[in-house]
């Protein structure tokens, strides 16, 4: 049993299906992506943007953000400066660049120390805007192995904030160093 809750758990039964689904965020005909409008001139104001407004790290392609309310410090995602939905739709240059940069964000959270294995997720259900997750599995906690981590993510207390910066500037001092 590794799942964060208590048994007895009910099975449920799926939902009928919701066909056509509802728009996504940043796909034709939904609500504007507010990647876009949050990466566009990042270039131009990155002098005076506020530092916690802007990606951890970022290059022509990439950029490397910040989570909000973090339960296990060290989790990250990365995303593509220009819009793209999915690996399907990456322009073949960026689908090249794309294993040496998670490669380097592996590299650097896991320099964070006391990690076991650092997962990468692609949902793709949120936002259209092309997307990874990184999440650092701790070391010993083999109860969030696979796909258990997200969900003991998802119920462990928030880290204290100043935690979670520290986690993020070393993260962010060695995808720089890791050129
Ligand atoms: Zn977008």
């Amino acid at each position: 049993m590794t799942l964060p809750y208590a048994e007895p758990l009910i099975r449920r039964e799926p939902q009928p299906r919701v066909i056509p689904e509802p728009l996504r965020v940043g796909e034709p005909g939904g609500d504007p992506c507010g990647l876009c409008s949050w990466l566009a001139g990042l270039d131009d104001t990155a002098t005076t943007r506020d530092p916690a407004d802007k990606p951890l790290w970022y290059d022509d392609d990439w950029a490397l953000c910040r989570a909000t309310g973090v339960t296990i410090p060290g989790v990250v995602w990365l995303t593509s400066r220009a819009h793209h939905d999915s690996f399907a739709d990456l322009p073949d240059a960026l689908a090249r660049s794309y294993g040496p940069m998670v490669a380097r964000v592996e590299r650097a959270v896991l320099a964070l120390g006391d990690i076991a294995r650092v997962h990468v997720y692609r949902w793709g259900d949120g936002s259209a805007h092309f997307h990874v997750w990184f999440y650092p599995r701790p070391l010993g906690m083999l109860e969030a192995k696979r796909e258990m981590l997200p969900l003991w993510a998802d119920v462990l207390p928030e880290a204290p904030k100043e935690v979670v910066a520290d986690a993020e500037d070393k993260i962010a001092a060695a995808l720089a160093a890791d050129s």
